[in-house]
């Protein structure tokens, strides 16, 4: 007989209305064997379902099915993953690198993997998961047959289920740069190193969308590895791929190359710096980009963060030629749709300017987001006209 988790009303209640996390305040008998699947009982003895089992983590619980008498084995990971893939099948002919499983918002709790070409990026982010690598590893090999699969391993969230941090290979062999494309544009992917698991794959349809209205001088701030300008690039006469880091853009240039792009300059600096320095000069710009880091890491950085954002956002505003277009973003967890819509708002009223919302746009569907779990949720982003 396996161990059991006991949850209090309050627990439960978070799995009825659809989110499947249960904290530890709310596990009145906590499972005395090692993290890894556990039954979960409500208080009058009710079975609720299995759920992986965090023992050190605040959230103890995640929910994984709620048939009590499922068996989570590595067959029910084949079955979950399996609906995972056919949910993307649309995306093959677009792109070669894609998110294959967004954790909780794929019933796969705190399990990420994308591919990229022929090799997968996993990231087991609890040490519930952990305990399922091998069938995990067993179930993707099975349905993609990869060369090779990755761990990026190496974030600081799994400090909190006191896991250790490191990038290593589970599978094969993974190259440092995989070459991969996205609507016709190619670019190279950095596993080993890059942000997150080497590229910003959330960002793939919006690049795409931008790329079809691009046009004249064009300005990508926070370019990383050059991905908006690649798209920019196709259709705006020249493009200034701006980024921090001279590395990002060492790759930028070499994904110019791939693409036997022209027209793309690259420039390392403080993107405030930058806007500040262009906005006094009188520079315009008929497309600009701004896809800046996460600016919100936490709930109390959120104020500081809105007068980020606007004023990157005001500059760039008032900076647009008349028509022009400025597609602008966030991925701050902490900023939600309605946060950001104001500080728009209040930035298009500042900048004089009469501006059109022509877009509102979220996460494509590979990076599902689930209305009862707002954590599955993160990105924003606006397509905005100059209507004079
Ligand atoms: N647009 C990219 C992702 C951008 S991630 C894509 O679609 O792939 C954010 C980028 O902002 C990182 O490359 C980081 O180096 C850069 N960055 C962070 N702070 C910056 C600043 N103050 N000025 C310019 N770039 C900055």
């Amino acid at each position: 007989m396996p161990d059991v988790a006991i949850v209090t009303a309050k627990g439960a209640r978070r799995w009825d209305m659809g989110h499947p996390w249960i904290y530890r305040s709310d596990v009145s008998t906590k499972p005395t064997c090692p993290a890894g699947a556990v039954p979960v009982r409500g208080h009058s003895g009710k079975s609720l379902g299995w759920a992986l089992w965090s023992p050190h983590s605040e959230i103890s619980l995640r929910l994984l099915d709620r048939h009590p008498d499922a068996t989570i084995d590595e067959s029910w990971w084949h079955s979950r993953i399996v609906e995972a893939l056919r949910r993307r099948e649309s995306l093959n002919s677009a792109a070669s690198a894609y998110r294959l499983v967004h954790g909780e918002a794929d019933g796969c709790p705190s399990i990420i993997c994308d591919k990229y070409d022929r090799w997968l990026v996993v990231q087991l982010l609890s040490a519930g998961a952990e305990s399922f690598r091998d069938a995990i590893l067993s179930a993707l090999d099975a349905l993609i047959k990869p060369l090779g699969i990755l761990a990026r391993n190496d974030v600081p969230i799994r400090d909190r289920e006191r896991l250790p941090r490191l990038a290593e290979i589970l599978q094969g062999s993974v190259p440092r740069e995989i070459e991969v494309q996205e609507h016709g544009i190619r670019y190279l992917a950095a596993p080993w190193d890059g942000q997150k698991t080497g590229a910003f794959l959330d960002q793939r349809e919006n690049r795409a969308m931008v790329g079809k209205v691009a046009v004249g001088r064009a300005l990508d701030c926070f370019s990383y590895h050059g991905s908006f300008a690649l798209h920019l690039a196709r259709r705006a006469s020249s493009v200034i791929a701006l980024d921090s880091s001279a590395a990002a853009l060492d790759r930028a240039r070499q994904n110019a190359q791939c693409n036997d792009f022209t027209n793309i300059e690259f420039t390392v600096a403080d993107a405030f710096d930058f806007l500040r320095a262009e906005a006094s000069s009188g520079s315009q710009y008929d497309t600009i980009v701004l896809d800046p880091p996460a600016f919100a890491k936490t709930k109390s950085a959120l104020r500081g963060a809105l007068r980020g954002y606007k004023e990157i956002n005001l500059r760039a505003m008032r900076m647009l030629s008349p028509g022009g277009m400025l597609f602008t973003a966030s991925c701050s967890f902490h900023l939600d749709k309605r946060d950001f819509l104001q500080m728009l708002q209040e930035a298009a009223s500042d900048s004089g300017r009469r501006l059109a919302l022509r877009e509102f746009r979220g996460q494509p569907l590979d990076h599902p987001e689930v209305l009862t779990i707002p954590e599955t949720g993160y990105l924003k982003g606006a397509l905005i006209e100059a209507l004079d």
